[in-house]
C-alpha cells in the first residue's frame, strides 16, 4: 500500500493525519495520504519563497531549460511507475494513460522550456521632445510562489501543463493534487530530487478542499499568484480567496460543450469524433461534449450510429486487453451521474443507450462503474442540459438551420470548447466565429497544439494558458525606459 507524503523542501513529510486512497476500479484501499495541516503549508510555501532566492535563480536560463529537460526525461525514464500511479488513482485503461497522460505530462516540461528560450521581448523607441530618444524593452521577471491547484481527471497532465511553465519562467510552485488523485504529483516529487531540482522549486502538499490544504495554500499571504483548474464554483471560491492580497488568479473551469453535425459532414468520421469527446476519459473530459446538436437530415441515423458506438465499449481492468473504458473516479462521483441519470429518465427522456449501472464481474463490483449513455428527447432548459455531469453521456437533440444551432449552442453561462463537423468550409468559419467559447474545433476534437491559447470563455475561464500566453500570467513585464 501507497504511503503518499507531503514533499516539502526536497523533504518526504508525514502528518498525523490520514486519508485512504481508493482504486475506483475495485474500491479496494491503495494508499494513504498525509493531509498537510497549517504547518505544512506555511512550510511548504515559505520553501518555495527561499527557493526563489537560493541556487534556483542562480541558473543562467540555459540551464533551467536543461534541468526541465531533464525533468521530462526523467518521467520518461520511469514511465511504467507513472502510468501504474495513474492508473491505480483514476482507474482509466493503460492505453489513455500510457498515450495520453505520461507522455503528455513530460512534453509539458520540454515545450515550455524550449518556449521560453526562444520568446522575444518588445522594444519601443521613444522620440523626446527635447529631441533625443527613449528606449523602452521588456524584461520578464518570475512571478514568485505560484499555488498550483489541481483537479483528478488527467492528474499529471494538467499538473504539469501548469508547473511546466511556472518553472519554465524561474517561479517556484506547491501543488495541491486533487485528494482523489495523490499519485503522480508526489512521483514527480522523486524525479525533482533525481534530476537534482533545487529544494524548495517544487512542493506539494496534500489535502482536500475546503478548511483543507487548498484553501490553506490559496489563502496563504505570501503565495503570488494562483492557477486553478476545477469545476466553476470552485473557482469562485479560491477568487474570493485570491481578492485578499490583490493576487492574480488563470482559471480553467467547467465546460458543458456542444458537438454540432450538420448534415453535410462526414458522418462516420463525426460519429467517432463525438464518440470520443463524450466518452473518452469515461466523459470526465474537462473539453468533452455532453450536448450534441445534429441538423434534422442525419439525426436518426446519427442518434442510432452513436448509440451503437455508446454499447460497444469495453468495461474494465484498465490493463485487461481491449479494455477501453474505465469507472469514474469515486463513489462520490458515481452518486452525482446517476443522479443525472435518474433525472433524464424522469423528464421524459429516451434513453438510447445505457442509463444506468453495468452488470460487473465480483471482483469489480464495488468499483465506480456507469454506462455510457445517449439521451434525445430532453427540453433544453432540463439540468440534464444545462449543468456539467462530468460522466460518458450525452443528449442529441436535431437543429435545422445555422442560427439555430449556434443560439442552441451559445445558451449556456460556459464556454470553454465546442466540435463542429462540416464539410462546408464557409460554414467552418462561420461557426468558428460565432460560438462563444475559448476553443473551437473543427472536424476534430482534443487535437492539441501546445504553442495555442488555451482557455475558457463566460464562467470557463479566466485567462489563456498554453505558448507564450502562459508568460501572461507566470511572469511580471516589467518595461524598463532608459533616456538616450
Ligand atoms: P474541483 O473544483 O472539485 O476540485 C479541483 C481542486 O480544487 C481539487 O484539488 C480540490 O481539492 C480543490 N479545491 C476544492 N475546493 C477548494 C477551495 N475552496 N479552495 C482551494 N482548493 C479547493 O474539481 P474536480 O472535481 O477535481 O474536477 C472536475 C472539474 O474540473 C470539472 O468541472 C471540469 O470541467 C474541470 N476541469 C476543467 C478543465 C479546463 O481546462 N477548463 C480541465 C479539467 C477539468
Amino acid at each position: 500500500m501507497s504511503d503518499f507524503r507531503n514533499f516539502i523542501n526536497g523533504q518526504w513529510v508525514a502528518t498525523g493525519n490520514t486519508f485512504d486512497d481508493r482504486d475506483p476500479v475495485d474500491n479496494r484501499l491503495i494508499g494513504r495520504v498525509h493531509e498537510a495541516g497549517d504547518a505544512e503549508v506555511d512550510a511548504a510555501v515559505r520553501a518555495a519563497k527561499a527557493a526563489l532566492r537560493g541556487p534556483w535563480a542562480q541558473l543562467k536560463t540555459q540551464q533551467r531549460v536543461e534541468l526541465l529537460h531533464a525533468v521530462a526525461d526523467g518521467i520518461i525514464r520511469r514511465f511504467d511507475d507513472f502510468v501504474d500511479a495513474e492508473i491505480a488513482d483514476t482507474g482509466k485503461p493503460y492505453d489513455l494513460a500510457s498515450h495520453l497522460d505520461i507522455p503528455r505530462g513530460a512534453a509539458n516540461f520540454k515545450i515550455f522550456a524550449d518556449l521560453i528560450r526562444n520568446v522575444p521581448n518588445e522594444t519601443f523607441d521613444l522620440e523626446t521632445p527635447d529631441n533625443g530618444h527613449a528606449l523602452n524593452y521588456g524584461v520578464r521577471v518570475p512571478r514568485g510562489v505560484i499555488g498550483v491547484i489541481c483537479p483528478w481527471n488527467l492528474p499529471l497532465l494538467l499538473m504539469t501543463w501548469k508547473v511546466g511553465p511556472a518553472l519554465a519562467c524561474g517561479n517556484t510552485v506547491v501543488v495541491k493534487p486533487s485528494e482523489d488523485t495523490p499519485g503522480t504529483a508526489t512521483l514527480l516529487g522523486e524525479v525533482m530530487n533525481e534530476v537534482g531540482v533545487p529544494p524548495g522549486v517544487y512542493n506539494v502538499v496534500h489535502g482536500r478542499g475546503p478548511g483543507s490544504a487548498g484553501e490553506k495554500l490559496t489563502r496563504h499571504p505570501l503565495v503570488d499568484g494562483i492557477t486553478f483548474t476545477g469545476e466553476t464554483r470552485t473557482g469562485e471560491a479560491i477568487m474570493q480567496a485570491a481578492a485578499v492580497g490583490v493576487r492574480p488568479v488563470s482559471f480553467e473551469l467547467g465546460g458543458k460543450n456542444a458537438g454540432i453535425v450538420f448534415a453535410d459532414a462526414d458522418f462516420d468520421k463525426a460519429v467517432a469524433g463525438i464518440a470520443r469527446a463524450a466518452f473518452d476519459n469515461t466523459g470526465q473530459v474537462c473539453l468533452g461534449t455532453e450536448r450534441v446538436y445534429v441538423q434534422r437530415p442525419i439525426f436518426e441515423r446519427f442518434v442510432a450510429a452513436l448509440g451503437e458506438r455508446a454499447r460497444s465499449f469495453k468495461l474494465g481492468r484498465p490493463k485487461d486487453p481491449g479494455v477501453n473504458l474505465g469507472p469514474l473516479i469515486s463513489q462520490r462521483h458515481r452518486d452525482k451521474v446517476l443522479s443525472y441519470y435518474s433525472r433524464a429518465r424522469e423528464e421524459g427522456a429516451t434513453v438510447v443507450a445505457g442509463g444506468g449501472v453495468p452488470d460487473m464481474p465480483d471482483d469489480l463490483a464495488a468499483g465506480a462503474w456507469v454506462q455510457p449513455t445517449v439521451w434525445t428527447g430532453l427540453p433544453e432548459s432540463s439540468a440534464v442540459i444545462q449543468q456539467e455531469i462530468f460522466g460518458p453521456c450525452c443528449h442529441i437533440a436535431p437543429f435545422d438551420t445555422e442560427e439555430e444551432a449556434v443560439a442552441l449552442a451559445n445558451a449556456t453561462f460556459y464556454g470553454l470548447a465546442a466540435s463542429v463537423w462540416t464539410g462546408n468550409v464557409g460554414t467552418a468559419h462561420r461557426m468558428g466565429q460565432a460560438l462563444e467559447v475559448g476553443i473551437c474545433w473543427i472536424n476534430s476534437w482534443f487535437l492539441r497544439d501546445l504553442r495555442t491559447a488555451f482557455g475558457g470563455a463566460k464562467q470557463s475561464g479566466i485567462g489563456r494558458e498554453g505558448g507564450v500566453h502562459s508568460l501572461e500570467f507566470y511572469t511580471e513585464l516589467r518595461n524598463v525606459c532608459v533616456k538616450l
